[in-house]
């Protein structure tokens, strides 16, 4: 059976509404003064939201000048920005405020992702009803006649709830084996909660996931020892920082290794392949030096998205084909948006 892996970059979940790393703030801000129904369900009253606010400007009052409350338009730093500042202080300070605005910035990050994909959510049960990420699953899974990996550089719970809604076992990599479809999320998941104390992480169900029930970490104890739990988001370029989990995620980046030195064909889903992504890079190249299969790798890349230049194109599969090697065969479609190909995956592959 031909082996794929489907590698999903922001590209992916911004096709189906989630924002991208340098839009976050600007989102979580905008979800602020949405609707009145969105407002109830992060009732003001609530201490968690309030907190997350109150901590929210302090952060950005004191390490950027910027007043959240004023109603002008402002450059905000990227997410990976302002979290990256925090990490590295965090390391030499180790400070409770750090860790407080940490635990704020990836609130907000939640809050703003939740408040975009508002509109695909069922009412009762919260579920995202409908999604490229749910035709791609339906698609590539049941009908393709493959066996297939998901790797991804995202935190929101798209892929996850597009397993989920199908009723099939995720397996997120955090042990050698396991059974399920892989899900193998390189850089975290906003539904991953670890324990410092005894090193385990503990997975929420994507049904259950909002920030509401997730991201209030006063309220998270961990199941095996009543220790707090912090988040599992790790930005790209400190990556470093991933033994603070203990083995789980170098297991993750293992398990991705296993499935990438194993593919017949990878597929590469809104990912411009910048130079920031050297771990990416990394395991890209060590598997093709590690490559399991006899016949030459085949790598797709779908990364079409509104007022992409062909110049903008030319950089990009350039980038593609100077890194690979070249006995693998390279279909860059820089031109196929994402849920283009989830619709119809078979007609971009075969
Ligand atoms: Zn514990």
């Amino acid at each position: 059976m031909e082996r794929l892996v489907v590698f999903l970059g922001a590209g992916a979940s911004k096709s189906d509404g989630a924002p991208l790393q340098k839009e976050l703030f600007r989102a979580y801000m905008e979800s602020m003064d949405e609707s009145r129904e969105i407002q109830t369900r992060y009732d003001e009253k609530n201490p968690f939201y309030k907190n997350v606010k109150m901590d929210l400007f302090t952060f950005f009052d004191g390490y950027f000048g910027i007043d959240l409350g004023c109603s002008k338009p402002m450059l905000f730093p990227s997410f990976e920005e302002a979290l990256g500042i925090l990490e590295v202080e965090g390391s030499y300070a180790g400070s409770g405020k750090v860790r407080k605005y940490k635990d704020a910035i990836v609130a907000s990050m939640a809050l703003a992702i939740e408040s975009q994909l508002e509109h695909k959510r069922n009412e009762d049960n919260y579920q995202i009803i409908d999604s490229y990420h749910k035709q791609l699953v339906e698609n590539l899974c049941d009908r393709s006649g493959r066996q297939v990996d998901f790797l991804s550089t995202n935190y929101d719970l798209l892929a996850d709830n597009a397993l989920f809604s199908q009723r099939r076992i995720i397996n997120y990599g955090f042990s050698r084996q396991g059974h399920g479809i892989r899900l193998l999320k390189l850089h975290g998941s906003m539904n991953w909660l670890y324990c410092t104390q005894c090193g385990c992480i503990q997975v929420k169900e994507a049904a259950d996931i909002s920030a509401n029930n997730l991201l209030d970490f006063n309220a998270h104890k961990c199941e095996k020892c009543g220790s707090q739990q912090t988040s599992v988001i790790i930005p790209p370029t400190y990556f470093k920082n991933f033994v603070q989990y203990g083995d789980n995620i170098r297991r993750v980046w293992e398990n991705a290794y296993e499935a990438l030195v194993n593919a017949d064909h990878i597929v590469i889903c809104g990912y411009s392949f910048p130079h920031a992504d050297i771990h990416i890079k990394t395991l890209l190249k060590k598997s093709e030096q590690g490559r399991m299969r006899p016949e030459p790798l085949k790598v797709s890349v779908f990364n079409g998205y509104e007022g992409k230049s062909i110049e903008e194109m030319e950089k990009e599969e350039s980038r593609y084909l100077r890194f690979l090697r070249k006995d693998t065969i390279l279909n860059y479609r820089g031109d196929v948006p994402f849920e283009a190909f989830a619709r119809a995956p078979r007609q971009y592959m075969d």
